[in-house]
């Protein structure tokens, strides 16, 4: 027989957002069991320097700022647990989860705080570099390129709105896109074409990241034409890959409501999925601000939507 672990409130991820569910699930009294997945501590573990979580005036390391959020959680009566759910049923309550050795958990409510993971170009050379120049965030990472030259690689929202951000800290942005257009929306055009500091690079893909110096780190990128096939390099301090995000809710879909870019939907202005009960929180439904203090943020909002909901479902049982 499988092992079955049952709670007032099942989370799935560890990451700021499952954490921080945990910290208020647990100071509400419904004992939470953190199913970690793949990643325990999510994706501040790939990090180096945070320096935008309030709280902390020195900069500070990612793994180090999970690990102090794991130990609050569990200090204050979260239970973790190392698994990945691999199925769910939410067609009635206490929701169902198979972890994927077996094990079964139950909730009278879920907390999902799964994230949402950038995508990469795949390219060995982006991997060798990535932390020592090549970022996937500019609202993470841009600070540290202040008066630096760097470049947004992509040609959607996303990367429009990267190489706009990133005008506040550098006077030299090149958009690098492997088309001569973007997908990104008229508007967000308009206002990259009157920035006099962004350049655009049109029908060009990254061929390779070139590192150097010693500590080494990016120090430009050799580039191919998508038309003619000819070969250029380009000097950056720093590579931003803006090519849009993977939220992780494959396991999800038939199950709950996802929007078109498959984020999960919740009702404006709170944590609630379409399914009552079921409540998600960090970037696995939020795909504009994505930062570990906003994920943090919600995942306080879906502890005390699900405390709620537990009160008030309670209250009619008590009343029936
Ligand atoms: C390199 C890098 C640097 C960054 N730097 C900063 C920064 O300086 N400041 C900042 O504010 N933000 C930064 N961010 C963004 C920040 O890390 C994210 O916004 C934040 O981690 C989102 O938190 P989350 O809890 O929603 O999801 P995540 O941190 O992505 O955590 C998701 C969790 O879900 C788990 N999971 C997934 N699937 C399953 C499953 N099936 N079963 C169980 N668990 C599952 C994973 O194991 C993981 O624990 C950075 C991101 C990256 C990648």
């Amino acid at each position: 027989m499988p092992a079955t672990h049952s709670t007032r409130m099942l989370i799935l991820g560890s990451g700021p957002a499952g954490l921080s569910a945990a910290i208020y699930g647990a100071r509400a009294g419904m004992s939470p069991i953190v199913v970690q997945g793949i990643q325990p501590g999510g994706q501040l573990m790939t990090t180096t320097d945070v320096e935008n979580y309030p709280g902390f005036k020195d900069v500070i390391q990612g793994p180090w700022l999970m690990e102090q959020m794991q130990a609050q959680a569990e200090h204050v009566g979260a239970q973790m647990m190392w698994d990945t759910i691999v199925d769910i049923d939410l067609s009635q309550r206490p929701f169902r989860l198979i972890g994927d050795g077996g094990t079964v958990y139950t909730g009278d409510t879920l907390v999902i705080a799964t994230g949402a993971q950038a995508k990469w170009l795949g390219l060995d050379s982006e991997e060798a570099l990535k932390g020592k120049g090549v970022s996937a965030c500019a609202t993470c990472d841009g600070f540290f390129y202040r008066g630096k030259k760097v470049v947004v690689i992509g040609g959607g929202n996303t990367a429009v709105e990267e190489a706009l951000y990133l005008t506040n800290h550098s006077h030299d942005v090149t958009l690098i896109h492997r088309k001569d257009h973007f997908r990104a929306e008229k508007i967000l055009q308009e206002r990259l074409f009157k920035h006099r500091g962004i350049k655009v690079l049109w029908n060009k893909r990254v061929d390779k990241f070139v590192g150097g110096g010693d500590p080494e780190g990016l120090i430009g990128l050799d580039l191919i034409d998508t038309v003619t096939g000819e070969a250029s390099h380009i000097g950056t301090d720093g590579g931003f890959v803006a090519i849009g995000h993977h939220p992780a809710t494959e396991l999800f879909r038939g199950h709950l409501e996802l929007d078109a870019d498959s984020y999960l939907k919740v009702e404006t202005g709170s944590t609630r999925t379409s399914v009552p009960g079921v409540f998600a929180c960090g970037d696995v439904m939020d795909k504009i601000y994505r930062q570990a203090v906003t994920a943090a943020g919600t995942g306080c909002m879906a502890a005390l939507d699900a405390e709620r909901f537990l009160a008030e479902a309670d209250f009619e049982a008590v009343t029936a």
